[in-house]
Parts: structure tokens; sequence; C-alpha cells
């Protein structure tokens, strides 16, 4: 495995002109096609189970490509990560928080020490450019590092508090749930697979995770890292197979505690409603994003047309947090899109795998249908493509990053999510038109503006509704938050907890509350 050479790549990570970390790369993705195409296995307790059926894990960068082949799990199989989960909780439970912190910190610097080795891998997986998953893998270490570092600050959540008698004593304890079902998405599968099961885990509960079956070896890789870092057998299972049935198992088995799911506004609402359907469970659901970005003519248009641009087309558009409208005032609309447009021609498109290429494909044949279908309905209703629209499919799923206006407001394009490199810009006369059509969606996840004035911006932080929001951001119009850095949560369709993931308020939500009044002197230690 790769350690040298440490350097920090987060998503505001602009340039990867280093000779070093570019050889490295290409080290470890020579290691990372000499495996290709293994069978891994589920994790059930200290069970590593296989099965007669299996699935495909194919690259989108060439459909030929079989990166990894994983069980196709059963609700059975669910139901034995429950029970080792459960079986594995007491112990977990009762284990010091600073020995549970230890574990996952050491699992957190195995991350960081094979960062090429998983990047390379998720490069090859999901067809992230190699900044990006270089990114992702070390966000998830910094996740656990993060969340460990709240824990701690907060002296492991036990407050004492006031007294009515000289004899008592009370405090105030946090203490886990039981088993928390983790359910990631491929566009983030190291870092959202990991993330929501260290909080869980750091508050020392158990997990059973359901990766994405687009992206099952980086939520596996994860598996492995915690494995290495000695954590006991049974605190993290993964079950790979279907939303419908390994999916579901998690969200009607009631030996489930608690739930963190990432992904698409309907899968998680339906989540979020029948989760709770006979007693209250808590629930974090992270959904998708239709985010805006707003462009005043007092704004740096440079600056606008970059930020937008990495936004709009890093990872083909494929964040939750990727800017898919733009508003911009009239009278710097025409220089604005000429910007953008110059700056969009300029991306390198093809194998991400390769350093010179920033956008690749995009995950699978339904998301490609989904793109061309965008560009047909744009063109159909009057739209310009003022770049892009066009496909390549000879090996893998490629379109090309795309730019449109001339549509009205109202039109779809300008509110449902597609998650495709397709950015649709629209004029407006006011800040306050803008921010009424920023926030006239049922999502709200994240938002940027560029203005140089301040009663503007000020007037958008006060206004907008998004759980993220970003001023004058060249590296990234709404994109790209990182663990203590920027908490990253979303506001109304986009998000049901209001407490951001990657912030200070994420891993109390592993927790519950319990008031402990003792008489007496017997008051044991935490
Ligand atoms: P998805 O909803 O298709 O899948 C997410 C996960 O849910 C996968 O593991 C999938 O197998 C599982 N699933 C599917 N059907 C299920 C069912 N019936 N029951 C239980 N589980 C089921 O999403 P995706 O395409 O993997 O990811 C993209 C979406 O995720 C976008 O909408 C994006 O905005 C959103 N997202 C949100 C955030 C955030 O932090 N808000 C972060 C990343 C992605």
């Amino acid at each position: 495995m790769a350690t040298t050479p440490r350097m920090k790549i987060t998503y505001a990570t602009l340039s990867a002109d280093n000779e070093e970390l570019q050889s490295a790369f290409d080290a470890a993705l020579e290691r990372a096609r000499a495996a290709l195409g293994e069978t891994y296995p589920m994790i059930i307790g200290d069970e590593e189970r296989t099965s007669n059926d299996t699935f495909e894990d194919r690259s989108p960068i060439d459909r030929e490509l079989v990166i990894a082949r994983f069980p196709t799990g059963t609700r059975t199989d669910v139901q034995d990560a429950i029970a080792a989960a459960r079986a594995a909780y007491p112990a977990w439970r009762a284990t010091p928080w600073r020995e549970r912190l230890a574990i996952l910190r050491r699992a957190a610097d195995l991350i960081s020490e094979r960062q090429f080795d998983y990047a390379a891998l998720m490069t090859l997986e999901v067809g992230k450019n190699r900044l990006e998953a270089l990114g992702d893998v070390e966000e998830t270490a910094d996740l656990l590092r993060y969340y460990g570092d709240e824990f701690e600050k907060a002296d492991g959540f036990v407050k004492p508090m006031g007294s009515l008698s000289p004899t008592e004593k009370t405090r105030s304890v946090l203490r886990p749930y039981g088993v928390f079902g983790v359910i990631s998405p491929f566009n983030f599968p190291m870092a959202l697979a990991g993330g929501p099961s260290g909080g869980a885990m750091i508050a020392g509960n158990t997990v059973v995770l359901k990766p994405s079956s687009d992206a099952p070896l980086s939520g596996w890789k994860f598996g492995e890292a915690l494995r290495d870092a000695g954590l006991p057998d049974g605190v993290f299972n993964l079950v790979t197979g279907p939303g419908e049935t390994v999916g579901a198992e998690l969200q009607e088995n009631p030996g489930i505690d608690g739930m963190v799911f990432t992904g698409s506004y309907e899968v998680g609402m339906d989540l979020y409603r029948s989760f709770t359907k006979d007693y209250p469970r808590p629930i974090i659901t992270e959904m998708g994003g239709k985010n805006p970005a707003i462009v005043m003519k007092s704004a740096d248009l440079d600056e606008a047309a970059e930020g937008v641009m990495r936004s709009a087309f890093g990872f083909d558009g494929q964040k939750c947090s990727a800017n898919s409208r733009v508003y911009v005032e009239a009278p710097v609309a025409r220089e604005f899109v000429a910007k953008l447009v110059e700056k969009t021609r300029e991306i390198t498109i093809g194998d991400p795998t390769e350093r010179e290429n920033w956008m690749g494909p995009v995950i699978n044949q339904r998301a490609l249908d989904t793109f061309s279908k965008a560009v047909e309905e744009a063109r159909a209703d009057g739209g310009t493509i003022e770049v892009g629209g066009e496909t390549d499919t000879t090996r893998g799923f490629f379109p090309t990053p795309t730019v449109v206006t001339g549509l009205p407001l109202e039109h779809r394009l300008f509110h449902d999510e597609l998650f495709v490199p397709f950015l649709v810009v629209g004029e407006v006369d006011s800040l306050d038109q803008a921010l009424h059509e920023a926030n006239d969606t049922a999502y709200g996840l994240t938002a940027g503006i560029f203005s140089k004035d301040d009663g503007e911006i000020r007037r958008f932080l006060d206004t907008i509704q998004a759980g993220v929001v970003y001023v004058n951001r060249r590296a990234g119009a709404t994109t790209g938050a990182w663990p203590g850095i920027q908490s990253f949560g979303g506001w109304k369709g986009s998000g049901s907890s209001g407490k951001s993931g990657l912030g200070p308020y994420y891993v109390q939500q592993f927790l519950r509350e319990q008031s402990q009044t003792v008489i007496g002197d017997e008051v044991p230690t935490l």
C-alpha cells in the first residue's frame, strides 16, 4: 500500500500539478487494475459471507470493466447482520469512549495511509477524477477524526447538573440507541458510508451498512480499514444488494434502532414516512438538491463563471451540492454566459483515471438517459444549448457539460434535480426576484451568490433557504464542504434533521439523553 506522499487534498484543491502525487496515483492505479474482478464477501459479525448469487460492479468509464463482484444479499442476510450488530452492542457501548475513539482514529490513519489505493479504486468504480477521489477518501478519514474530536471536546457528553439537596447528585448523560442502519449513495461512496457509520460507532452504536450497488467496493474498503484498525467483530456489518430487499429489510426490521439515509428525495421520503410508522425511531435523511447560484451585476464575473463552472460540472454534476441553476442579473447576463461557456469549453473530458481529464462519465445508463432527455426537452421548449448537449457511449457513459439559456424560470428544468452535468441559466431583474426563484423549490441544500455589495450579501445570507451557503467562492459556487469547516446538511426537502453532517451538532444525533440522579456518594464514572 502507498504511504507517500502525504498531501491534504480537499474538494477545494484547485490543481494537482504535483509529480509526486501523480506518480503515487499512477502506481496505485496499477495495483488497483491488477486486482479487478475479484469477488468480495459481505461482512456479518465475524463471518465473511459469500453467495452463489452475485452482481457485477462495473465501471462507468468502460462497461466491459468489471471492478468487483458482490453477493446479492437477501433479507435473511440483513436479519443475520442485525443480529450480529445487536450481539456486539452491549460490549461496544460498555467500551470506554476513549478506547472507542482510539480504534476509530486508528482507522482514520489507515484510510489516510491508503489514500491512493482507495482513491484509484474509487476512480475506476464511479468515474471521479483523481483529485475528487483523493478528496473523498481523505474526507472519510477526517470525518472520523472530527466526530471523535467533538465527542472528546464534550467529554463524552456527561454533564453535571444542579442539585436540590446536598445528598443528591444529578448528571445528564447522552447514551447510544443500539443498532443503526446506514444506507449510502453512489456519489460519495466512501465518505457517505464512512461518515454516518463513524458518527454512529463513535457514539457507541453498532452499524449495518448497505452501500449503493453502483459503488459497493468503496464501502467495503471502509470496512477493511475498520477491521485492520482492530474494530471488534459485529460492530460494523455490511450487506450488499438491492434497495428493494436489503434496504427494505433495514427499514422494516424492528432490530434497527435508528437510521441514516443519504440519497434521492423519493427514496428518502418513503423511508422517512415508513421508518417511524409503529413507534418513534431516530432517522436522519440527507436528500437531493437543486442548488442555485445568484450572479449580481456587482460581481466579479470571471470569479462567478469559474465558481459556477466548477460546481456545475465537478464530478459531472453528480454532487448533491452541484450547482444546477443560475439566476443572473439581466445587464450582465450575456457577458457572464460568454465567460461561463468559454470556461466550460476548456474542460477536459475523458477517462478520469488519466490525470489530464477533469470530467469523466456519469454513473450509469439511467443517468445518461436523464441527460439526453433534458437536452431534448430544453431544445423542444425553446431553450438555447450554449455549449454541450452531446454524449459519447463508445465505452462508457460520457455526456458533455451543458449550459442552457432561454427557458422560462418556471420550467421543470429549473426545479427538478437531474444529477447530471446540465446547467440552466435564467435572467432576473433584481436580487429579490433571484431570491424568490432560488427559494421557490422543495429543496434547500446549498446555494451561492457572487456580489461585491455588502447589502446584497447580507440580504442573501438573511433570506436564502439552504443549509450550506457560499459567497464569492471561485473554488466552487455551491460545492466543496469539508469536515470541521463547512457543516453540510439540507433544509426543507433536502434533509430532515436540521443538524448537519461534517459539523459540531452531528454526533449527538446518535445519542439519547438520560438524566441520572443518585442519592449518596456512589456515582460511577463513565
Ligand atoms: P438513491 O436514492 O437511488 O440510492 C441511495 C441508496 O438507497 C442506495 O444505497 C440505494 O440502493 C438505496 N435504496 C434504493 N431504493 C431503496 C429502498 N426502496 N429502500 C431502501 N433503500 C433503497 O440515490 P443515489 O442515486 O445513490 O444518489 C444520488 C442522490 O443522493 C441525489 O439525489 C443526491 O442529491 C443525493 N445525495 C444527497 C446528499 C446529501 O448530503 N444531502 C449527499 C449525497 C447524495
